[in-house]
């Protein structure tokens, strides 16, 4: 059963190095997070994944890596600078700050009595800094809130150089900052994070079909990946709803333990960016298609996700908690390839005689991916720490080892065993783990 409290996950990642409070020694830093050992592993992972999904396995999209800091001329065509904030309101008694639009029915949440607000006030969410040792209007710069701008400012480079036309798409995955009214629950929001977006251009009139196609190749991503359907839902956003630049979006919605929260928007943006880009900057951003001798702006479709959410969402979903030799245990059932370690080779014993043939099977498979290593402890308690941080497999190495030149693979999810030759491990492994 996936867990049922924030905290059966954030006590999991703290205590066994998948995610800490930033600046802790310091008293930590509120709402940022460091990803330790096992977190930097998974989240890379859920970032490879999409990557895989997105890139690799398509003929149609490529992958950027723009930068994070941006002219103001860019957010000023991005309509950033004059859009792109929350409804800021003060309790007047509590002296606290909300997001008017996360107030359930104007009811301070800190419950006090007789609290009243002022009215909401626009609060841009952009942070501005200053490139070079002069501050002034010349030097403003922002760190992006979106990666989507990298993709929309480099379409004409990207057409020129990458010989691909629409339909095609250009992928992004990296850091972005919102200074976030209320960051909170976790790394579900917080004001630095990872975004996984793509921006699909196509002829005007086949906006509508990649839409629907985009909205269920995005939502069958997250239940290949082990996300139980039930737990996913995808919600339609009304009008009042919509971003500045939308025609339509719906959000992939996760069942949180305090309820539907989004992971995933998928957006028509029409025409708008490039057009903006280009009044802003003079250039042409269109395309001319040869076959029809027609020149037009493509529209985009854009599946723009977040990372950190979308790996807190893996993590809920995996968690479960069952009994094994009538002892309780703590197991993350996560897809092979979020796997922080696809395998953690453990020789039975500390003793001298296992160590030369347990670290040749651990340099022989981590040629192909990441394994630990692991000798110290009792087998079962090894495996119980293994079961909690996800490791889809355990080769355990025995004094049999030496004379058969065999060893115990054991499943994480079923605990069966299973004696494999060494000769044949490399490919046992690769057809229980898929790759
Ligand atoms: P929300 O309504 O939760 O603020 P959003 O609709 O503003 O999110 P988008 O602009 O659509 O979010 O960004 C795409 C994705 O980036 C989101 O679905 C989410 O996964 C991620 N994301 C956005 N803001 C944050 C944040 N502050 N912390 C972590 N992830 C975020």
């Amino acid at each position: 059963m996936p867990a049922t409290e924030l905290e059966q996950i954030v006590n999991l990642c703290k205590r066994r190095g998948f995610v800490y409070p930033s600046a802790e020694i310091y008293g930590g830093f509120r709402s940022s997070y460091d990803y330790g050992p096992l977190g930097s592993l998974m989240l890379r992972n859920v970032k490879d994944a999409w990557v895989r999904t997105m890139v690799q396995e398509r003929d149609d999209v490529v992958l950027i890596d723009a930068a994070i800091l941006g002219p103001p001329a860019v957010f000023e065509a991005s309509g950033h600078l004059a859009n792109f904030s929350d409804p800021l309101v003060d309790c007047t008694v509590c002296n606290k700050r909300f997001r008017e639009d996360q107030l359930d029915a104007r009811d301070c949440p800190n419950k006090m009595k007789g609290c009243t607000f002022t009215e909401a006030r626009a609060f841009n969410l952009m942070f501005q800094t200053h490139a070079g040792p002069v501050e002034g209007e010349g030097a403003t710069v922002y760190m992006r809130p979106e990666t989507a701008q990298g993709m929309f400012v480099n379409f004409a480079n990207v057409l020129q150089t990458s010989r691909k036309k629409p339909p095609f798409g250009i992928a992004q995955v990296g850091k972005s900052f919102r200074n976030e009214i209320t960051p909170g629950n976790f790394i579900f929001r917080t004001r630095e994070f990872e975004q996984m977006e793509m921006e699909f251009f196509v002829p005007p009139a086949e906006s509508s079909k990649w839409y629907e196609y985009w909205c269920n190749e995005r939502l069958n991503w997250y239940i290949e990946l082990g996300i139980p359907a039930e737990l996913l839902r995808i919600r339609a956003h009304d009008a009042v709803e919509l971003s500045h630049y939308s025609a339509g979006t719906s959000d992939i919605e996760f069942k949180f333990p305090w309820g539907w929260g989004e992971l995933e928007g998928i957006a028509q943006r029409t025409n708008f960016d490039l057009n903006r880009h280009s009044e802003f900057s003079h250039q042409k951003l269109d395309y001319f298609d040869q076959a029809t001798n027609e020149r037009y702006v493509p529209y985009v479709v854009e599946p723009a996700a977040g990372a950190n959410r979308t790996m807190a969402a893996f993590l809920l979903a995996a968690y479960d908690e069952d009994v094994v030799n009538d002892e309780p245990r703590t197991v993350l059932r996560l897809h092979p390839r979020l796997a922080p370690y696809k395998v953690a080779v453990l020789p039975l014993s500390k003793k001298d005689t296992l160590m030369p043939l347990s670290k040749q099977i651990f340099g022989q498979l981590s040629k192909l991916y990441m394994v630990d290593f692991d000798e110290t402890q009792a087998i079962g308690r090894r495996y119980r720490r293994q079961d909690e941080i996800g490791t889809p497999f355990c080769v355990t190495v025995d004094f049999d080892s030496l004379e058969d030149q065999a060893v115990t693979i054991r499943e994480r999810d079923t605990t069966t065993q299973e004696r494999v030759p060494i000769a044949q491990l490399e490919s046992v492994l690769q057809s229980k783990l898929g790759f």
